[in-house]
């Protein structure tokens, strides 16, 4: 079976061509978009990624390119028009949970870099300034953290916020006894939640609903100078709220992975261009700020994962198998 994987970088061409199959894989750099769609045909299907274009239009292009299924290689499904695939009766399977850790890792590095300075202090400590004017930390023990969204990633995250010896408090559409019974943590109202927490951390998916759920309307009901972290998706957070906030003092500490408009700059090497995006420039000058470029994801054993089961899920399109990865209909 020929499979194209767009926005494919070296370590997502080692990481797919070390599971062993018979998989022809044909790997492109560039992203998926109208324009690259047809570089798809001959192809069976497709492999995409976080920032692929995969609306209405694009699909109709990739199914005329002869394209029967769709591969996510990653948990979040939100770049998708899930109907319109559904219509054009394109399959479409995701790897819903690789390596939670992998994220939760990630968003907890952030809080520690934030709270301690880090990102300062070694800078500081190459020019030969050991001052500590600035670095003041808290200690995590004894402080709340509100999980937003318990799944596969925000219950990992709980885990370690919990060894810290952190209170655990979340707010979740669907609570999972998990979050109670082994965490010890406590459901709470969206509000209660971010109310009570020295840090949020942000870990549903992207909907309709909760696009820009921390808007200034919930930025304002936070603790003055709290901490929020995002590893989600970028527009779970309305980024120009966060400014005024952090400009404010109202929000204390600011950790990205995800940024709203990532499309047009993560994942590529831009430091020789002029960076168009004020928001992100203006971001980037608060030292109580720290973005990386969606990168949680990205250990070894995440890759390995995320490579088995895309290949598992291609298999069982091709053998004619409905895989529990599946998001639309056979
Ligand atoms: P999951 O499906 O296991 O958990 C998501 C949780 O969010 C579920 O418990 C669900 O009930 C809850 N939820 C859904 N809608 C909600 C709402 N409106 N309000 C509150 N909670 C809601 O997913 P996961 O594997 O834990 O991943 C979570 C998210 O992390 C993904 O959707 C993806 O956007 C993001 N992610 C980021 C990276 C990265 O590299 N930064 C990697 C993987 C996943």
């Amino acid at each position: 079976m020929k499979v194209t994987v767009f926005s494919s970088k070296p370590y997502d061409v080692a990481s797919l061509s070390q599971v062993p199959d018979t998989i022809d894989w044909h790997f492109l750099e560039p992203r998926l978009d109208s324009d690259t769609a047809k570089l798809a045909k001959g192809s069976e299907a497709i492999v995409a990624f976080v920032n692929d274009d995969l609306s209405a239009p694009v699909l109709t292009e990739l199914k005329s390119q002869g394209i029967k299924m769709v591969a996510l290689r990653c948990a979040g499904f939100n770049n998708i028009d899930l109907e319109a695939a559904n219509t054009l009766g394109l399959r479409v399977a995701r790897v819903p949970a690789y390596s939670p850790e992998a994220v939760a890792e990630h968003a907890v590095a952030l809080t520690m870099m934030l709270n301690r300075r880090l990102h300062r202090a070694y800078n500081r400590v190459r020019e030969n300034n050991f001052s500590l004017d600035g670095l003041l930390g808290f200690n995590l023990h004894g402080k709340t953290v509100a999980i937003i969204g318990t799944g596969a990633i925000g219950r990992a995250t709980a885990r370690i916020f919990k060894g810290f010896g952190c209170k655990l408090v979340a707010y979740d559409l669907y609570p999972n006894t998990a979050f109670n019974d082994d965490i010890g943590g406590q459901y709470l109202p969206f509000e209660q939640a971010i109310t009570q927490a020295d840090i949020v951390s942000l870990h549903c998916p992207l909907t309709p609903d909760t696009y820009h759920l921390i808007d200034a309307g919930s930025l304002a009901k936070m603790k003055k100078g709290a901490m929020l972290i995002n590893t989600s998706r970028g527009a779970l957070l309305d980024t120009q709220a966060a400014i005024d906030a952090l400009k404010s003092g109202q929000l204390g500490y600011l950790g990205l992975d995800v940024y709203e408009q990532e499309g047009d700059l993560f994942f590529e090497d831009l430091s020789n261009r002029i960076i168009p995006d004020d928001v992100f420039q203006r971001l980037l000058t608060f030292p109580n700020v720290v973005i990386t470029g969606h990168q949680g994801y990205f250990t070894q054993e995440a890759l390995s994962a995320i490579a088995q089961t895309t290949v598992d899920n291609l298999n069982a399109f091709h053998q004619g198998q409905l895989s529990g990865n599946e998001l639309t209909k056979a």
